[in-house]
C-alpha cells in the first residue's frame, strides 16, 4: 500500500512545475490537499491534487497537463499529511518544482496574472477584483474544483464560466519573461544557476541546474523584480532563450507538451538516448513502435523558426497547415531538414504528429490516462454518484 502511493506520488510528481511555458493553470497546494468533500477521506491528503489535475486534464481533452503550485511554507511541517507525503512536497520545493512561501498572500493571482492562467480554487478574492479585474470580466478564469460523479469536475465561480480558460500574458508578465534572472540566495530553486547550492542533489528539472528558459515569473514588489521565496531582488540575466511549446499527439489525442529553446535541440522518437529526449514509445502500437526510430526527428530553434530534421531509417512527412490529405503530406528523407511552418506538423508515422502546440488541439474522442492510475482503491473512496 505504502509503496503504491509512492507510486501516485511520483506520478504527481511529473505534473508540478514553475515553468511558464507548460504550466496550464496556477493552485495553492494548502488549499486543495484539504478539500475533504472531494473522496471524504483524512484531513488532508496529497493525493486531492492528483485528482484535481485529472479533471482538469479531462477539461483541456488532453493528457499529462501540468499546474502551478504555490505552496505554504508551513505545509512542509503539516502534521495532517503523512511523513511520507511532507518528504515528497520537500522534494518537489527543493527541486522547484513547486513555489514555497513563508507568506503566499496573493501570489498565486499574481502568477495567474502575469502567466495568462486560469486558478482552480473556492476562494472568492472579494478585496482583489480591482487590482485583477479579470477575475470578474473573463469567464472560467477562476473555476472551483468540487466534489462530482468519478472525481472532482470545475462550477463557475467569480467571473463565471464552468471550465478552465486561458488568458494573454499580462504585458507586465511578457516584460518579465522576456529576461532571466538571478536571486543572490546560493541554491535558490527558482532563480538559481549563479548559487553555490544543488550540486549533486539538484535535479536536473529544478534547483540550481535548472535551464533560464523554464524560470518561474519574479515576483514584483513596489515594481522591483522579487524572488517570491527570499523576498530577494532579482539581478538581470540578461535576455531570456526563446522558446517554442511543442505538442506530441498520438491517434488524435495530445499525450504531452514540451519546449524547445534556443539553449539546445531536442530528439523525439520511440525511445531517445538523448538527454532530455521526448520518447514515444509507451503510446505507441507494435507497427508505429517498428517505423518509428529510437531518435527519429530533431528539431531545433533558430532566430524564431522551427527546423525539423529526420534523423530516422524510415523517414517521416510533413502536414502543412495540419492538412490531412494525403496528396499534401511532404515527406521528409532521413537526414532531409525543413522549416517547420506556423501550422504544420510532423508526421513521424500515420497518426503520430508534433506540431505547435496551440496548433495542435486534441482531435478525436478523449479518454485521458488517470496520473491516480496506480492508486489503490481504497486511498481514493470515491463518493457513489
Ligand atoms: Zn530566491
Amino acid at each position: 500500500m505504502r509503496f503504491e502511493i509512492s507510486k501516485v506520488l511520483d506520478a504527481i510528481e511529473g505534473r508540478v512545475c514553475t515553468d511558464p511555458s507548460l504550466a496550464r493553470a496556477v493552485l495553492d497546494l494548502a488549499e486543495i490537499i484539504r478539500y475533504q468533500d472531494i473522496d471524504g477521506g483524512r484531513p488532508a491528503s496529497l493525493l486531492r491534487l492528483g485528482m484535481v489535475i485529472d479533471a482538469l486534464s479531462r477539461e483541456l481533452e488532453e493528457d499529462s497537463v501540468q499546474v502551478y503550485a504555490v505552496v505554504h511554507r508551513a505545509l512542509l511541517s503539516d502534521a495532517d499529511l503523512t511523513s511520507n507525503e511532507r518528504m515528497v512536497v520537500r522534494r518537489w520545493a527543493d527541486d522547484g518544482l513547486v513555489e514555497v512561501l513563508d507568506n503566499p498572500g496573493d501570489r498565486m493571482l499574481e502568477v495567474a496574472d502575469l502567466l495568462g492562467l486560469p486558478v482552480l480554487t473556492r476562494v472568492r478574492f472579494d478585496g482583489l477584483r480591482g487590482r485583477f479585474p479579470w477575475l470578474v470580466e473573463q469567464p472560467g478564469r477562476v473555476v472551483a474544483p468540487v466534489p462530482g460523479a468519478g472525481g472532482p469536475v470545475f462550477i463557475a465561480h467569480v467571473g463565471g464560466g464552468h471550465a478552465p480558460v486561458a488568458g494573454k500574458r499580462s504585458p507586465t508578465g511578457a516584460k518579465l519573461l522576456a529576461r532571466q534572472w538571478r536571486c543572490p540566495e546560493s541554491g535558490c530553486a527558482l532563480f538559481g544557476g549563479g548559487g553555490a547550492g544543488g550540486g549533486a542533489f539538484a535535479d536536473l528539472a529544478g534547483g540550481a541546474d535548472r535551464s533560464p528558459a523554464a524560470q518561474p515569473p519574479p515576483s514584483l514588489r513596489n515594481g522591483v523584480p522579487t524572488c517570491p521565496r527570499h523576498g530577494a531582488r532579482l539581478g538581470d540575466g540578461g535576455p531570456r532563450p526563446r522558446t517554442e511549446v511543442l505538442a506530441v499527439r498520438v491517434g488524435g489525442l495530445v499525450r504531452r507538451r514540451f519546449v524547445l529553446s534556443e539553449e539546445q535541440p531536442v530528439v523525439a522518437g520511440r525511445a531517445p538516448e538523448q538527454e532530455g529526449g521526448i520518447m514515444l514509445g509507451q503510446w505507441l502500437n507494435d507497427e508505429a513502435r517498428r517505423w518509428i526510430s529510437r531518435g527519429h526527428v530533431r528539431f531545433e530553434l533558430r532566430v524564431g523558426e522551427v527546423i525539423v530534421t529526420d534523423v530516422s531509417t524510415n523517414g517521416s512527412g510533413i502536414r502543412p497547415a495540419g492538412s490531412m490529405n494525403e496528396a499534401d503530406r511532404i515527406p521528409l528523407a532521413p537526414q532531409q531538414s525543413r522549416v517547420l511552418g506556423e501550422n504544420d506538423m510532423i508526421e513521424l508515422y500515420p497518426g503520430v504528429q508534433i506540431g505547435r502546440a496551440e496548433e495542435l488541439p486534441t482531435g478525436a474522442p478523449f479518454t485521458p490516462t488517470s496520473v491516480m492510475a496506480e492508486a489503490p482503491t481504497m486511498a481514493m473512496r470515491l463518493p457513489r454518484p
